[in-house]
């Protein structure tokens, strides 16, 4: 692309072209002009400096080399929350907020006061939300993960949350060995994105495969190996009454209930992402 004259109108354009993508553009050119919403709209009309240009052409070229946008630009909407991103975690999925949404749905039926896991967490996106949405008052959210990387993403992304940062606890280990052992028994609602592909899956997009962290993604020959350890352990660790709610893989439904019914939870039930496909698993402990 070129200097000197160019309006942010005719690099949009351009961009467009060369990503052929209109909004996935729109986020390149507000990322090099340091601008976002209203304010990138405002300077259609105006001049890019030669520094712009050079970090658009930079950004440009990365996309168009197959790395996913998320990455590139550094950071995500997610919900309320710009999160920080980078290949130490999963870049955070639409249908992962509609999780958010089903567990704030059962934290404000149970009320105050409240304690949370998120098994699994990357860049922090299911528990920095809660910790975010939920009352600041009686809220306690635990943000787990094996991975120490991607602990570091969740811990940096603390920082957009404020006063609400002082709700957030985290624990380093696989799954439930990631918490407090004298919190057995005392979490009210336990939420996860487990990875939940197949090894082997032929329908895995290139570009997720590529780029995105494996340890975030496979689960065994049928992709239900992290599934089966969190629903093993969570009766132990849930209050009774507490709730389990996975995010699964949109053919693993049935199977997810039967694993759910033999860890003894009950009250199990499946439900579709905005695709109407299945895509959560929601069970309670007895009692
Ligand atoms: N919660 C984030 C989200 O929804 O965007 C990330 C979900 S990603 C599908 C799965 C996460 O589980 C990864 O961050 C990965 O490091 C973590 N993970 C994989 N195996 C684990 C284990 N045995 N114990 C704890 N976390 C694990
Ligand atoms: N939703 C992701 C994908 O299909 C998978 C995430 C996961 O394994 N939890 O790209």
């Amino acid at each position: 692309m070129t200097d000197g004259t160019i309006t942010w109108r005719e690099l949009w354009g351009e961009t467009e072209r060369l990503v052929g993508d209109r909004p996935m553009a729109r986020w390149i050119c507000e990322e090099a002009a340091g601008l976002d919403g209203p304010a990138f709209l405002d300077a259609l009309g105006e001049p890019a400096t030669q520094r712009m240009v050079h970090q658009l052409d930079s950004i440009v070229g990365r996309v168009r080399g197959g790395e996913p946008v998320q990455y590139v630009l550094g950071h995500w909407a997610f919900r309320h929350l710009d999160l920080m991103v980078d290949r130490r975690v999963l870049i955070p999925r639409p249908e992962t907020e509609q999780l958010v949404e089903l567990v704030l749905g059962r934290a404000r039926d149970h009320g105050a006061p409240i304690r949370c896991a998120d098994l699994g967490t990357g860049s922090g996106a299911i528990g920095l939300s809660l910790a975010a949405e939920l009352p600041l008052d009686g809220t306690t959210v635990w943000l787990t993960d094996a991975s120490a990387d991607a602990l570091e993403v969740a811990r940096a992304n603390l920082i957009g949350l404020g006063q609400r940062a002082a709700n957030v606890r985290f624990g380093e280990g696989s799954w439930f060995a990631a918490l407090p052992v004298d919190l057995r028994g005392c979490f009210d609602l336990v939420v996860a994105n487990p990875p939940y592909i197949a090894e082997g899956d032929t329908e895995l997009d290139a570009s997720v495969r590529d780029w995105e962290p494996s340890t975030a993604l496979f689960a065994g020959a049928d992709g239900l190996d992290a599934v089966r350890a969190i629903v093993g352990d969570a009766r132990a660790w849930l209050t009774p009454g507490g709730s389990l709610l996975l995010e699964i893989g949109h053919r693993q439904g049935a199977d997810v209930a039967r694993l759910l019914r033999a860890a003894g939870l009950c009250d199990v039930t499946i439900e579709p992402d905005l695709a109407g496909r299945e895509r959560f698993a929601v069970a309670s402990a007895p009692g």
